[in-house]
């Protein structure tokens, strides 16, 4: 084990026990590969927050062979945008040759289960950073995992996804100063840090946004830099006050980017752009991998159906393991409890299956006492992919009359 292995796991630790004590916290290790001579192992593995729960928040470490910056990109904090948690999930699976990845494809959980913009709060967890928390909101524990995570990273990344295309000067409706689609966002465009050193925000998005543009031939859908001078007393968007990205920048004084796409096109085109643009990112930013996300529109539609793809459900009732075929009736007797322990499918994450008649979005592992018919939805991310019908048979006690 490397020295800086070593520190990591420590650092990590420490994190664990101080930080988030209390918290149901799984740690596996995803993948290890062999190094050339010299070189430390490329690695990565996933931590599972408030694990069970609606709010379950997956973080994904990659480590690279070379030691260099660590980028932490977020998506889901708006479980509208399917576009930003498709992009980031596609990250995950790196095999990192210099740098770290840190990936939170799914901040908000909930959010995303519902194809909403809120979470479990039924507010914009975007406008929740900020040193004051209100009470009791369910979303905090959340917005501080979120906090902590930045204190690991160099540069911050949140996915986003908007109607409309940004454009400095108005054009026309969807193109104009107000919309968000395909720009790179900053909150300032020069950040004076309190020992003097400065972070060019306005710098990196700007040479961000033209590595984004030469690789796309039509014009309609190139990148802009989008200042919101959030610190100023004139920016028309002091509600960015409350967002990610200025907090990181402003209180934890890091390079925080808004990155948006937008929606005015196919979901494959939108994961597209946002990949294009976290390529150039981390390009820019020095980091290196064996390969990045393809950002083929025609590949990535051909990769999000495949993702979809599963055989059937691997469930246990009464204590006994099974797999239920796709299309197939989950049948069972009054009180019989049923858990569903996993999805057959190639690809591994996302999967979230739940009872139409339960509370709870994310089903996986939960033990349901079942009496009446019912519907297990099954949800890849925010996607509805499967119903399986729950059919309870009904008394087989012989009547009385036919008793012996
Ligand atoms: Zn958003």
């Amino acid at each position: 084990m490397g020295d800086h292995r070593r520190k990591y796991r420590l650092i990590i630790g420490l994190f664990l026990l101080s930080a988030m004590a209390g918290v149901f916290l799984i740690g596996e290790v995803l993948d290890v590969d062999s190094p050339p001579e010299g070189e430390t192992k490329a690695f990565s593995e996933v931590d599972a927050f408030f694990k069970g729960s609606d709010q379950e928040v997956e973080v994904y470490r990659l480590i690279g062979r070379e030691a260099g910056p660590t980028v932490l990109i977020f998506a889901g904090i708006h479980g509208d945008e399917s576009g930003g948690y498709l992009a980031a999930d596609r990250y995950v699976g790196l095999k990192l040759l210099r740098g770290n990845l840190i990936v939170v494809p799914r901040l908000n959980l909930y959010a995303v289960l519902t194809g909403r913009r809120t979470g479990l709060s039924g507010r914009d967890m975007n406008r929740k950073f900020s040193d004051s928390e209100e009470e009791n909101d369910p979303d905090d524990k959340v917005v501080r995992l979120a906090k902590s995570l930045m204190d690991q990273a160099d540069i911050i990344l949140n996915l986003h996804q908007g109607y409309g295309f940004y454009s400095p000067v108005w054009v026309d409706q969807t193109r104009n100063p107000v919309r968000w689609g395909q720009c790179n966002v900053i909150d300032i465009s020069t950040f004076n840090l309190p020992d003097g050193e400065r972070l060019h925000l306005e710098n990196f998005a700007r040479e961000v946004v033209q590595r984004i543009n030469s690789k796309l031939i039509d014009k309609r859908y190139h990148f802009h830099v989008n200042n919101t001078n959030t610190f100023s007393e004139r920016s028309f968007h002091k509600e960015q006050r409350r967002s990610l990205t200025y907090y990181a920048l402003a209180h934890k004084h890091k390079m925080a980017f808004g990155i948006e796409a937008t929606k005015n096109c196919s979901l494959a085109q939108g994961v597209g752009y946002l990949s294009l643009a976290v390529n150039a990112v981390l390009e820019k930013a020095g980091i290196r991998a064996e390969a990045f996300p393809s950002i083929l529109t025609a590949e990535i539609a051909k990769e999000l159906k495949r993702n979809e793809e599963f055989s059937g459900l691997r469930v246990r009732i009464n204590g006994v393991e099974r797999v239920i075929p796709r299309e197939s009736p989950i049948l069972l007797n009054p009180g019989d409890r049923l858990q569903i322990l996993s999805i057959e499918a190639n690809h591994p994450r996302g999967w979230y299956p739940s009872l139409s008649g339960s509370e709870m979005y994310n089903g996986m592992g939960k033990v349901f006492s079942i009496r009446q018919n019912d519907r297990l939805i099954l949800q890849k991310y925010g996607k509805r992919v499967a119903v399986f019908h729950v059919v309870v048979k009904k008394d087989t006690a012989l009547p009385i009359e036919g008793r012996s």
